[in-house]
């Protein structure tokens, strides 16, 4: 049965139809290698390939092998001339295969940092807004196979990021915790909050499968100015939620995008690159979404 959900966080409105979607079959995890690849730009060794670094975490001189996460500016930056800002890459590690699902802990939370870190470094530097994520996998928008984080620093804050902050404004309450909430209520809660560890929840109104929000019950209102100790049981539990999607469904491309509003509570947004927007939605501005939140969390809960 049909069904239009809204999602008073993202202000969506979303077409449940689970009917229209076939159950998708149970995946190996996929290996992780450390393989290093010499026709990429982010391997140890090519360093010279990509722009000079802005930083890096581990030993090493500029610009050479011994980094662990390595920062440069992004060869092919969507902020200069009429739009100032920054664009940079985080090269989340040294191996060419191993994404955030498969990274080890500590590597995961010194990638995060670094991300953290420079979009602090921007605001601070008179920018007025970071946009802090991953893309992996081609579908996913990512042009370039080793995993890595961006960041895009503004001058001005994005429209859907004002009307998020109003959103927040307009309820006068947390809308976050309102989704956790609300979670909680319908049985959608994939990893409860917990020693080192931050809840992760398929919203209710999920516009697309599989998605998946986390946040730090504490956290402030932007992920530039989090704490380790806000960030990292984020990062754990991040990282939990797409080893979980990879058991479910494979190795499939996905978003992983830090929400900062103003006057908010920020958070990070999973959002798995399964699905096709077409037409209907084109046009109508309902999201038609397939697995419905329970069955998402289900899933994601017991992948077997
Ligand atoms: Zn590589």
């Amino acid at each position: 049965m049909s069904e239009l959900r809204h999602d008073a966080l993202s202000g969506r409105t979303v077409l449940v139809a689970p009917g229209r979607a076939a159950r998708p079959h149970t995946a190996p995890l996929p290996t992780a290698s450390d393989a290093r690849r010499d026709d990429c730009a982010f391997c140890p060794g090519n360093e010279h390939e990509t722009p000079p670094e802005v930083a890096r975490v581990g030993p090493g001189a500029p610009d050479t092998p011994g980094w662990r996460v390595r920062v440069v500016p992004n060869k092919y930056p969507l902020t200069g001339g009429a739009v100032p800002g920054a664009h940079e890459v985080v090269v989340l590690s040294p191996a060419h295969d191993v994404d955030l699902a498969a990274l080890d802990t500590e590597q995961a939370r010194a990638a995060m940092r670094a991300l953290r870190d420079r979009a602090a470094f921007h605001l601070d530097a008179g920018l007025a807004h970071v946009s802090a994520f991953v893309n992996h996998g081609r579908l996913a928008g990512a042009s370039l196979e080793h995993p890595h984080a961006q960041l895009v620093a503004l001058a001005l804050t994005p429209p859907a990021v004002l009307a998020e902050a109003e959103r927040f404004r307009v309820e006068g309450c947390d809308l976050v915790a309102v989704s956790l909430d609300e979670a909680h209520a319908h049985g959608l809660v994939v990893a409860a909050h917990g020693p080192g560890r931050a809840p992760a929840w398929c919203p209710w109104a999920a516009a697309t499968p599989y998605e998946t929000l986390v946040a730090h019950l504490d956290a402030g209102d932007d992920f530039a100015r989090a704490t380790d100790a806000e960030l990292d049981p984020v990062t754990n539990s991040i990282a939990d939620v797409l080893r979980r999607v990879a058991r479910a469904l494979g190795p499939v491309p996905y978003n992983v995008v830090f929400h900062s509003t103003p006057g908010g509570h920020w958070y990070a947004r999973i959002t798995v690159r399964t699905f096709v927007h077409a037409g209907f939605e084109m046009e109508a501005g309902i999201l038609v979404n397939t697995v419905p939140g329970e069955d998402a969390a289900a899933r994601l809960c017991d992948p077997s």
